[in-house]
């Protein structure tokens, strides 16, 4: 197979986009990608210092890499979970990216407000992803408005969003708006904005990226990952129709989620939905 733009051999056909490419070739392919999808949604806006949520793996390390191709200005923000071995592994991967990319690094560690994800896993084995998204959205939040960032980037990609959906839809549940939303403005003045640069992008094509370009990541994965049973049908229909993912995602009908009066945490005074914040809440399973 032959590099459609220069003829040399290609590295990767990308059946959603009916395209074989090489491997000087693609890079340029994935960034312009990556910069058309930014612009269609106005994921992220001119002169917004971002907080990049890096995790070592290879969505987010693709994410900071083109942040830095597309000339935004970022910094980076690793949380240490406290999950053993791959917690070591990522932040690796994180401080190799962080001096290939040449840009500043911020390290936060979970064990530092009380506990770790492996305590939790412990504790309360059924809601680690769970309570371990509510950790890392408490101290990205507010780590980045302490730090005056205008919005902090993760690497979620096309496959999470879809499978996400679908999951939830399976099971009968309403979803949640804000986790379908390519950038998700603050509610009040304490929630920085969020955004999703890799909305449009998928798994496959990241891994390609950061394979060609020799982005540090790590490919260990977290054990306590779930079982990946949404991500493979996903993958599954993917394959059977090319593009379906970035159909899909393109033709959801997506409502901002409304939200009522907005109070104040009493522990530590973020945004809760009720008196004490979840993560002062999940905080205090931890005390004495
Ligand atoms: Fe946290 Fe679950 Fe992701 Fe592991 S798989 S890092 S526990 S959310
Ligand atoms: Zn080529």
């Amino acid at each position: 197979m032959k590099c459609k733009r220069c003829g040399k051999k290609a590295i990767a056909h990308l059946r959603a986009y009916g395209i074989a490419l090489c491997e000087e070739c693609y890079p340029e392919f994935y960034i312009r990608l990556v910069k058309r999808s930014i612009k269609r949604y106005g994921i992220l806006k001119e002169n917004e210092r971002v907080l990049a949520a890096v995790s070592g793996g290879k969505d987010s390390s693709a994410m900071a890499a083109v942040l830095k191709e597309l000339g935004y200005d970022f910094e980076l923000l690793y949380i240490d979970l406290g999950i053993e071995e791959y917690s070591e592994e990522s932040e690796k991967a994180v401080r190799d990216l962080s001096g290939l990319l040449d840009v500043s690094l911020n390290v936060l560690r979970l064990r530092d407000y009380g506990f770790t994800i492996s305590d939790l896993r412990r504790k309360w084995r059924r809601k680690t992803c769970s309570g371990c998204g509510v950790a890392k959205r408490y101290i990205m939040n507010r780590f980045a408005r302490e730090n005056n960032f205008n919005v902090v980037a993760t690497g979620h990609t096309v496959e999470d969003v879809v499978s996400f959906y679908l999951k939830n839809i399976a099971g009968g549940i309403k979803i949640w708006a804000e986790k379908l939303l390519p950038r998700n403005e603050p509610f009040d003045e304490k929630i920085v904005t969020r955004a999703k640069p890799m909305f449009e992008i998928s798994e496959r094509e990241n891994m390609l990226f950061v394979l060609v370009r020799n982005i540090p990541f790590t490919p260990v994965e977290c054990p306590y990952a779930p079982s990946p049973e949404w991500k493979e049908i996903v993958y599954d229909i993917e394959r059977k129709k090319p593009g379906f993912t970035k159909n899909f995602i393109r033709g959801l009908l997506i409502e901002k989620g409304e939200f009522g009066e907005v109070n104040y945490c009493r522990i530590c005074g973020e945004v809760a939905s009720g008196d004490v914040c979840a993560f002062c809440k999940l905080r205090m399973r931890f005390e004495g």
